[in-house]
């Protein structure tokens, strides 16, 4: 297989360039670039960096210079429409000192497109007509504007049209297969991991002193620790030209950390805790239901954004009141004066009343205050107490104290309830 055209240096490094005013603004966002990002990722190229540049010349003619300096492929996207505002097309052939000239069946591919519609071409359309010599015009059937496919040397320019419906097939059909053709053998290989019930620091004690050999050596292997909330992500990337021993040794990597960190980790695909919980209750063909409280829901809701949920979420309750612990899910009034209404005896009662009313396999109860008011010194903003019933084995319950606003508050609870179901059916003895 030779992916490289005779003489040219691979394509391994690229940045991309969303170039428009209104992405500067409150109201639009520069989506284009993750597009790109996850197609540069499956062609192996490293993207390095990126930017939003608004349509004024002289900063978009410094913004590709710059990149110019770096990257080995640099996409833009946006400012190729008909208006004095659309400037890519000329900065750029400008920055390469590049003549550019009108091509005939451009104009008349245009032309025709208004002609469908009974319209007369404004003059102005002309301007998307322009190539620079050299570069290669790529049809956009869905718009006016064509992108361009520019050879610099080893280096190659792009430019694609801003509007994604656009941008996205011209790039699947015109130019993937083209980069890829220059994109070398080598390519990056990625594996995650996911931790939960443990905090960054604790995660970066146990593994750095495992990833930090791997940084240098003749197949190193690049680790980045994410703290999310609830969660901690491990992302390690890996380049290497075999595809075979490329994946192998990423998730070879992945698997030494997985197996530090213990039970702790509940993810090694991407799939995020929700997917994770579904996927366990369906093979062993269980049913959930849960009474919240402070998380007014959110359990049940993340559990039921999963596509085929319906198998295994009966329902529950989200009750606020004492009245409603009572009447809805069972919660004797004495275990509410005795203990206080954020206790692990109100969570236990919550999950063993609405397991009894739905009839569930495993039944999740949270209490707890999300503040900002409501806290005292016992019990201060973020104690949240959540339990799991299950059919065949005892209750258990955690006092939890999580840091951050009102809806950290209720993420954290929400992800620590459903990280107690996953330990409950994979560590059955606790864990
Ligand atoms: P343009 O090619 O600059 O005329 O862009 C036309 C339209 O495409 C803009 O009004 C936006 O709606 C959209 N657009 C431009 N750039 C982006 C981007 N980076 N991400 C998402 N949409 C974009
Ligand atoms: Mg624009």
């Amino acid at each position: 297989m030779d992916r490289v055209s005779a003489g040219a240096r691979p394509l391994a490094s690229a940045e991309i360039i969303a170039v428009g005013s209104e992405l500067l603004g409150t109201t639009r966002i520069d989506t284009n670039s993750l597009f790109l990002a996850g197609r540069l990722a499956s062609l192996g190229i490293d993207l390095r960096a990126k930017s939003v540049v608004g349509d004024d010349r002289a900063t978009l003619a410094a913004a590709v210079t710059s990149a110019l300096t770096r990257a080995d492929l640099v996409l833009l996207t946006g400012g190729l429409g008909p208006t004095d505002d659309d400037l890519t097309r000329e900065v750029v052939a400008g920055v390469l000192g590049l003549a550019l000239h009108e091509q005939s069946a451009i104009v008349l591919q245009i032309e025709e497109r208004f002609a469908r519609r009974g319209l007369r071409m404004p003059d102005a359309n002309r301007r998307q007509a322009m190539v620079p010599e050299g570069g290669v015009s790529l049809d956009n059937p869905n718009g006016t504007a064509p992108g361009l496919l520019i050879d610099h040397g080893e280096q190659v320019i792009v430019l694609l049209p801003g509007p994604p419906r656009e941008l996205q097939p011209m790039f699947d059909g015109l130019c993937a297969g083209r980069l890829l053709a220059r994109a070398g053998l080598e390519r990056t290989f990625h594996a995650s991991l996911f931790v939960a019930g443990r905090g960054e620091s604790h995660v970066e004690e146990i593994v750095q002193p495992i990833y930090s050999g791997w940084v240098t050596g003749d197949a190193p292997i690049q680790t980045t620790i994410l703290a999310m909330p609830g969660q901690v992500e491990l992302h390690l990337a890996h380049r290497a030209q075999d595809p075979d021993a490329g994946a192998r040794r990423v998730s070879a990597a992945r698997d030494e950390l997985a197996a530090a960190l213990g039970r702790d980790v509940f993810s090694l695909d991407g799939r995020s805790l929700e997917e994770v919980v579904g996927g366990l209750l369906t093979d062993r063909g269980l049913t959930l239901s849960a009474a919240e409280s402070c998380t007014g829901g959110l359990l049940l809701s993340r559990l039921t954004d999963v596509p085929g949920s319906s198998r295994y979420v009966l329902g529950g309750v989200v009750a606020y009141s004492n009245e409603l612990k009572a009447s809805l899910a069972g919660v004797p009034e004495s275990t509410v004066a005795a203990h206080g209404a954020v206790s692990e005896a109100v969570a236990v009662a919550l999950a063993e009343g609405i397991r009894a009313r739905t009839g569930s396999s495993l039944a999740v109860g949270i209490t707890g205050i999300a503040g900002p008011g409501g806290g005292t010194d016992q019990k201060p903003v973020g104690t949240v107490a959540i339990a799991l019933a299950g059919r065949d084995m005892p209750s258990r319950a955690r006092l939890f104290s999580f840091f951050g606003g009102r809806p950290q508050v209720k993420f954290q609870a929400s992800q620590a309830g459903l990280d107690m179901v996953r330990r409950g059916l994979q560590f059955p003895q606790g864990g």
